[in-house]
């Protein structure tokens, strides 16, 4: 049998550090728990542009959506500030993401005991939180026609439109469902079905797909600008949310909010089914490319290291292996190692990239 392959696009600023770290841990998997991956190592974002012209070439691409996973550092950075928008570095991220049609974006909320000072929110409302939003990332309002600034009368007009059709919407229902039977089966769908036909339309698409084929998993409905109110007020009240793009967009980085740092936030967005029942997969951390700390040892790893986790379940069917990885970082973290933006001022030295990366490979082996 042959090993399942995994592409790593490090790309700009501190993308390659948190990369470093993660390909040891894949190292370590190989290594310690017999799960090899094929690794191959490409270009993206100003990184490729540097040497393609382009900031992702065609045959990156095209491998790309050979492989079983993409995992990708991050891109951009001042730099290439000035580039025709066409070859700016997030074109690179956002072809990868149109051409493996990865509808179905994963963002996990995810509150480390040890980091609940870290939450704007008090500490009982936050502590324990684990709660999983559905975006769907590849239609809605971003991409609806017409869209434009057109002359009206005497005076100009902005334009989106808010377009979903049915099959959209039952494909990234479908991955909320799925999603949720791997977790605590509960799905809350939000849309503004009060104001809007395309949120009428969600709704009862939504209901459908419910009824068809998920009967067992409990489904509720919300607005979504109360959803907004209820995932300030009380979070844990949510497991999965599946929601459009745009509200997706807003209620995603909202809930992130609610664990504290950008450096601990992994992402996963999910295509269809390849020919060998794997999701088309692309993982990443939620964060840029950090230019203020590239090339100082202060990036924190983990949202990286937690990507990576995420590729073992959703990619790799290793849910297991993947709880192993999360409770290494989250021993590493109680057991008080933090890199500098987990860090408060007078709290001691900080960890370096490497050193954290190491803290979880040795709090990994003592797992075993
Ligand atoms: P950013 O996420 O790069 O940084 C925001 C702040 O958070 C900075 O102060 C940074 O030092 C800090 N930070 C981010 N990740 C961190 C980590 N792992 N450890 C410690 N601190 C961390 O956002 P930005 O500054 O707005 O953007 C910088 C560049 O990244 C821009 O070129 C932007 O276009 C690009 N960007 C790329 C992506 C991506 O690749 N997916 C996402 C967002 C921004």
């Amino acid at each position: 049998m042959t090993n399942p392959s995994l592409l790593i696009l490090a790309g700009d600023g501190i993308g390659p550090e948190v990369m470093a770290e993660v390909t040891k841990i894949i190292k370590w998997f190989g290594d310690k728990r017999d799960l090899p991956f094929d690794v191959s190592e490409d270009l993206v974002g100003g990184a490729a542009y540097d040497v393609h012209g382009v900031p992702l070439s065609d045959d990156t691409m095209a491998h790309a959506q050979e492989v079983d996973a993409v995992l990708l550092g991050a891109v951009g950075g001042p730099k290439y500030d000035d580039l025709d928008f066409s070859v700016k570095p997030e074109r690179g991220l956002l072809r990868l993401r149109k051409e493996m049609d990865l509808y179905s974006n994963l963002r996990p909320a995810q509150c480390f005991d040890a980091l609940a000072d870290f939450s704007s929110l008090k500490k009982d409302i936050v502590a324990g939180l684990d709660i999983m939003i559905v975006r769907e990332l590849t239609s809605g309002v971003y991409f609806g026609e017409p869209r434009g600034i057109f002359e009206e009368g005497n005076e100009r007009v902005g334009i989106n439109t808010q377009r979903y059709t049915e099959s959209e919407i039952e494909r990234v229902a479908r991955s909320a469902f799925e999603l949720a039977r791997r977790r605590n089966n509960k799905v809350c769908s939000m849309e503004k079905a009060n104001v809007m036909e395309s949120g009428i339309l969600w709704r009862e698409v939504v209901q459908r797909v419910h009824d068809e084929e998920y009967p067992d998993v409990e489904l509720s409905h919300m607005y979504a600008d109360a959803g907004a109110m209820q995932l300030c007020r009380w979070p844990k009240q949510f497991d999965v949310i599946v929601t459009d793009n745009l509200f997706g967009d807003i209620l995603s980085d909202t809930a992130a909010m609610l664990t504290g740092s950008l450096g601990m936030l992994p992402s996963a967005s999910l295509g269809a089914p390849m020919a060998n029942g794997r999701p088309k997969a692309l993982y990443e951390p939620v964060h840029g490319s950090a230019p203020d700390i590239a090339g100082t040892g202060k990036a924190n790893p983990c949202a990286c290291i937690l990507s990576f986790a995420m590729a073992l379940r959703y990619s790799f069917d290793q849910g297991e292996e993947a709880t192993r990885l999360e409770q290494a970082v989250e021993k590493v973290l109680a057991d008080g190692v933090r890199t500098a933006d987990l860090m408060q001022s007078g709290d001691g030295t900080p960890a370096t990239t490497t050193e954290m990366g190491d803290a979880v490979i040795a709090a990994l082996d003592a797992s075993l």
